[in-house]
């Protein structure tokens, strides 16, 4: 999962989407994706995201000689060429293949597995998830999901 996706997801649960509370990232693999610069994907994706979801995100994955990204948005961001290559790195190059997302209002746990973030784990009470989905994983989740 990067974290341009990361910056996009929220808790299913309507109180939490409601104020868009973070999900915290943790990691047990992470994978580098060498994909070329591309500035105008750079650019056009810091307009989008919300870049303090992304630094914290960022900086509480990121490991030695890796790119920093600086605390706020420089002015010239959308054109400074050195920052819009460490933004890049950071929301698509860097990869949580195995890891989990935490809620920080409900401490709801999405699990990330082979990069792909598990969203429905543990539907609201009296919501049904959808079937089709996901089902090997959910049945993964079994032995958890009884309490
Ligand atoms: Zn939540």
């Amino acid at each position: 999962m990067k974290l341009l996706t990361h910056n996009l997801l929220q808790c299913i649960v309507p109180a939490c989407r409601k104020h868009h509370y973070p999900l915290k990232v943790t990691a047990s693999l992470l994978n580098v994706e060498e994909n070329p610069f591309d500035a105008i994907f750079a650019s056009r994706m810091l307009e989008r995201l919300e870049y303090n979801i992304l630094l914290e995100a960022y900086n509480s994955l990121r490991q030695d000689g890796q790119p920093e990204l600086p605390p706020a948005v420089p002015e010239d961001g959308a054109s400074n060429e050195v920052f819009l290559q460490s933004l890049f790195f950071a929301i698509n190059c860097l990869d949580v293949v195995e890891g989990a997302m935490t809620c920080s209002s409900c401490g709801r746990i999405y699990p990330i597995h082979n990069s792909i973030p598990n969203m429905i784990v543990r539907a609201i009470e009296g919501e049904q998830p959808p079937q089709s989905i996901e089902k090997e994983q959910e049945d993964e989740e079994e032995e958890e999901s009884e309490n």
